[in-house]
């Protein structure tokens, strides 16, 4: 089986975890220190705080930002549930805009006309490894007086119009093993602005600012030197990662027929966290089960929107139509990109892919 992701651990990985396991400090110590130094430097940001997760990296941006009960934040439902739910965990409501359905990223066309005045923050969701178009969002952001939350947790290292993603809002990060750089579980939120690192960092440990005295209510978002460890050595590699991962959608993309292949903009880096393609004219489940007895992995993301998830619509009572967002989770199916994949295993995909579209066109 072609599997859909495969965690790259090699001896770095190992040797650097063994080395916290005999210094002694396992706990948040150095070497998380010098992973938020690392990750910010690649995001070309002042400051990055290291969180257990990319969900708690959310939460704790929202909570920095001062998002709570009463507040609106406008982003997609084209994606993971840990994006809205991080403005759940506040008190606040996550308000949904429907997506450009060649990229699908939230549409700024759509943003100004859900803008209320509970309206905190956008928070745009880089899907699949490819930013949100910003500049329109950023206009609109300062235009209104909003916060804007990136989650990057899909496109470490991507790039828009020379900026990496993370570096034009609050960016925030997943290094759980599936994304494009892993320690294991782990999150990282990055800022320029000191006031705002400084939230983050007092959040993620209790409210403490002085030992044992507690000045606001916080959490015990930490993450371990040992997770910083493997993700440190990850930072080194991802670069390389991404190369492959790009050659890989290159490939694929040079030669996959009757589906429609990935949309990058000009100007954009695309990271391909997912090669994820459009499968018309409901075809895309067939498709899935070939892949599937072919050995070929797949998967779709996301099968259900957020706005229709069961909670969303039972227990907070959502109740909207998102055209883009609806269509696209009927026609999206992502195939095996990972940097692990091997020239043999490309062209296994591209032939089964071909090799069903041929037979059912
Ligand atoms: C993975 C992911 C998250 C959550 O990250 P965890 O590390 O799993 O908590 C949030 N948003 C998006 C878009 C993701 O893909």
């Amino acid at each position: 089986m072609i599997h859909m992701a495969k965690p790259q651990m090699g001896a770095e990985e190992k040797q650097a975890v063994m080395e916290v396991l005999d210094s002694g400090i396992i706990a948040q110590g150095p070497r998380v220190k010098a992973f938020e130094e690392g990750f910010a430097a690649m995001c070309g940001v002042k400051h990055a705080i290291a969180s257990s997760s990319g969900t708690t990296a959310l939460h704790l941006a929202m909570l920095a930002h001062g998002i709570g009960e009463g507040d609106e934040v406008i982003t997609s439902a084209f994606t993971f549930i840990a994006s809205a739910n991080s403005v759940l965990f506040t008190g606040a409501k996550p308000v949904f805009v429907d997506i450009d359905p060649r990229t699908f990223n939230m549409d700024p066309a759509k943003i100004e006309a859900a803008i209320t005045k509970k309206t905190k923050a956008i928070l745009p969701v880089h899907l699949y490894g490819l930013s949100c178009d910003m500049d329109p969002i950023m206009k609109i952001a300062e235009k209104h007086g909003l916060a804007v939350i990136e989650d990057a947790c899909q496109s470490h290292g991507a790039e828009y119009k020379g900026k990496k993603v993370g570096s034009m809002g609050t960016g925030t990060f997943s290094l759980y093993p599936t994304k494009n750089m892993t320690s294991a579980e782990g999150g990282m939120i990055t800022t320029n602005d000191s006031n705002i690192d400084e939230l983050c960092r007092v959040l993620r440990q209790h409210g403490m600012r002085v030992r044992y005295y507690h000045d606001m209510l916080g959490y015990n978002f930490r993450m371990t030197d040992i997770h910083a460890a493997i993700g440190l050595a990850q930072l080194k590699k991802l670069e390389k990662f991404n190369a492959q991962r790009h050659a890989n959608a290159e490939f694929l993309s040079a030669n996959l027929k009757g589906v429609r292949t990935p949309f990058v903009p000009e100007g954009q880096t695309h990271v391909f966290h997912q090669y994820t393609i459009r499968v018309p004219n409901g075809k895309r489940d067939a498709l899935r089960t070939y892949l599937n007895e072919n050995g070929v992995g797949s998967e779709v993301y996301y099968p259900v929107p957020i706005h229709k998830q069961t909670f969303y619509v039972k227990d907070l009572g959502y109740d909207q139509s998102l055209p883009e967002t609806e269509f696209a989770t009927t026609e999206v199916l992502s195939l095996p990109v990972h940097p692990a994949l091997s020239p043999s295993d490309l062209e296994t995909i591209v032939s089964t892919v071909n090799d069903f579209m041929e037979k059912n066109s």
